[in-house]
């Protein structure tokens, strides 16, 4: 084969690659249906933008064509799709499917997109809720005065935040750091989830209720009894395998700041933190 074709095909390969790799990640239905993109084209009122992104690039309009565009679900390409790094996927998925994500409010308020930070391998995954004041600003999950108390309590395992994997529910801030709402989480979680999947963690540390909640799925429970309970998340890791990773529910390092000198009589959360903190070290080595 001539080099030029050879070349033409094996780029016509990867963009199919990178078509199925999208198709496998994101679980059914928690992406808008993809449509075929008309360069020059503005999506017209109630219309989905493409999640086509290039890194650093502008979003792409996308126009609606009247047929969705037919993608490869070829077994050959599934394969060479898992056979990604965690790394590569997780590049993948920040700059190609989050990009400059406009699919709830919180993009109008936000500063910076806060993907998630660390180890593309890690054993153990970091949970909290959503970005707050520090981290919009700097782009990065758990900075300022939680971070720091953070990176403390993992010292204190002999960890560093490179040997880990830190993310939040939500991408972006919610004004004034409100409780995050029902359809953000809708929108969002797909980008953990899909996070979740790249890495497969042996272990996933919930910090707060709400990334309890939606991690478990169970809202009928209090922290406390989060804490104590047995719970896993199930993942689908490359479509061949249905993971159990166990949940360890602890408080968020806020909720400790928060809490310190006004807990006369009661057990210093940070000391329950640190006993659930070990357990989850536990659950790595199993
Ligand atoms: S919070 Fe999530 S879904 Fe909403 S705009 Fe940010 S990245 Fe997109």
């Amino acid at each position: 084969m001539h080099p030029r074709n050879l070349a033409r095909q094996f780029a016509a390969t990867l963009a199919e690659l990178r078509e199925t790799w999208d198709v496998e990640y994101w679980p059914a239905g928690s992406i808008p249906a993809r449509t075929a993109v008309a360069p020059g084209r503005s999506p017209s009122e109630g219309e989905s933008p493409s999640v086509s992104m290039e890194s650093g690039a502008e979003p792409r309009a996308a126009a609606v064509t009247s047929a969705p565009v037919h993608l490869p679900v070829a077994g050959e390409m599934r394969t060479q799709a898992k056979q990604w790094t965690p790394a590569t996927k997780l590049d993948y998925l920040r700059k190609r499917n989050v990009g400059d994500c406009q699919r709830c409010g919180l993009a109008r308020s936000r500063t910076k997109i806060v993907f998630g930070v660390g180890n593309p391998e890690a054993k153990i995954m970091f949970v909290g809720e959503a970005p707050g004041a520090d981290e919009d600003r700097q782009g990065e999950p758990f900075v300022g005065r939680a971070g720091a108390r953070l990176n403390v309590w993992l010292a204190e395992l002999g960890l560093s935040r490179d040997e880990v994997y830190i993310a939040n529910v939500l991408k972006c801030r919610p004004p004034a750091n409100r409780d995050p709402k029902p359809d953000e989480v809708e929108k969002c979680s797909p980008f953990l989830q899909a996070q979740i999947r790249a890495i497969a963690p042996r272990v996933i540390v919930a910090l707060g209720r709400h990334a309890g909640m939606l991690l478990s799925r169970r809202d009928d429970l209090r922290l406390n009894a989060m804490r104590s309970a047995t719970l896993y998340y199930e993942v689908d890791v490359d479509a061949v395998e249905t993971r159990r990773i166990p949940i360890v529910v602890t408080y968020h390092p806020s909720y400790v700041l928060r809490q310190e000198g006004t807990s006369d009589g009661v057990e210093p959360a940070e000391r329950l933190v640190m006993q659930d903190l070990a357990r989850a070290v536990a659950l790595t080595n199993l």
